[in-house]
């Protein structure tokens, strides 16, 4: 359940270039997106290399689905957005995982499909980055589990 080309799997540079670890959840990792063209991005992604929902078990699966509602509860909280996308696409990493796209109303893609990979991304500082991780830490831990 480990594939060595997969950055989510060896959590490599490429993932370190790309995300921030926020927190481990039941089975899986949420991160934050470096990319904040829509402020408060996030990923999850499952802790084993699996490509697709339908090879979970269904307890797998509740696990999975309550983790990306949690991690999106605690963005809403966070961030107030007017609305959060949630997209598995994997074409070229097919690890399964979830972007977490909070979308404000009047912003940015407001009723559209966001932009998986902006040209112009809103690249942040090391201080903002670790105050975003700091407020989703915080309010992860007001969160519950379904067990
Ligand atoms: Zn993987």
């Amino acid at each position: 359940m480990h594939d060595l080309e997969c950055f989510y799997c060896t959590k490599n540079q490429d993932l370190q270039n790309l995300m921030i670890e926020i927190a481990k959840l039941k089975v899986s990792t949420l991160y934050l997106n470096k990319d904040q063209t829509h402020k408060g991005r996030c990923i999850i992604a499952l802790d084993k290399h699996v490509t697709e929902l339908f090879y979970l078990n269904k307890i797998e699966l509740l696990y999975f689905m309550d983790d990306v509602s949690r991690a999106a509860e605690i963005i809403q909280t966070t961030f107030k957005p007017n609305k959060i996308n949630y997209a598995i696409y994997g074409d070229l990493v097919s690890h399964l995982h979830f972007h977490l796209v909070p979308k404000y109303e009047g912003s940015l893609e407001w009723g559209e499909a966001f932009n998986h990979s902006p040209s112009d991304k809103q690249i942040l500082g090391d201080a903002e980055y670790r105050a975003m991780v700091s407020d989703l830490q915080t309010n992860l831990l007001q969160t519950k589990t379904v067990v």
